[in-house]
């Protein structure tokens, strides 16, 4: 990966994760001191004729305390999570591996469902649940009255907006931000 595109933690003046930037963006707010580098990555440098800047992995905004608040994307950690990594019809815990995402409504039905759903909510936190796998297979293109089973209660919950900044462990790990991340469960 070009260097300059490489990512940087940032965090705010209470050293508070708030957003990930890369490179460039994080070498410009250093020059103009709005930012100092916590943590640079190993021997590795930005050269020009005047300058010699290590490359940053985590800056500390100067003069920044806030914490934006940001709305959550649905993602397969965050229902599993939201699940409490049970299958939602049958209450069985088979492992994160062995629970599937299951649409509520079908995709073969969204469109054909006379609802006010709308094509992008499709991929919604209303719309995927946990199901372990043979019930995602029994439910198949069904819909939930037509085999008698409950709404789940999840169905209704969506996460507040959170001042979380939500990070892949992977790159957390890969670019050496662990220990000013909050850990997640
Ligand atoms: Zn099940």
């Amino acid at each position: 990966m070009d260097k300059l595109l490489r990512p940087v933690l940032v965090l705010n003046s209470s050293y508070v994760p708030i957003s990930i930037r890369n490179v460039k963006d994080a070498i410009c707010m250093l020059i103009l001191e709005k930012a100092q580098t916590i943590k640079s990555l190993d021997n590795d440098f930005i050269r020009s004729e005047r300058l010699r800047i290590p490359i940053p992995s985590i800056i500390l905004l100067s003069n920044y305390f806030l914490v934006p608040r940001r709305s959550l994307k649905p993602s397969r950690n965050g229902i599993l999570e939201r699940d409490n990594y049970t299958c939602v019809y049958c209450g069985k815990k088979p492992g994160g591996s062995k629970l599937t995402m299951d649409h509520i409504v079908p995709r073969s039905r969204w469109l054909t469902t006379p609802s006010r759903l709308k094509p992008s909510e499709f991929n919604s936190w209303e719309n995927l649940v946990t199901a372990c796998k043979d019930c995602n297979s029994i439910k198949g293109s069904k819909l939930l009255n037509e085999l008698g089973w409950k709404s789940p209660d999840s169905f209704k919950l969506r996460p507040k907006k959170t001042s979380f900044l939500h990070v892949n462990l992977s790159l957390a790990e890969k670019y050496g931000w662990s220990e000013y991340l909050i850990q997640g469960k």
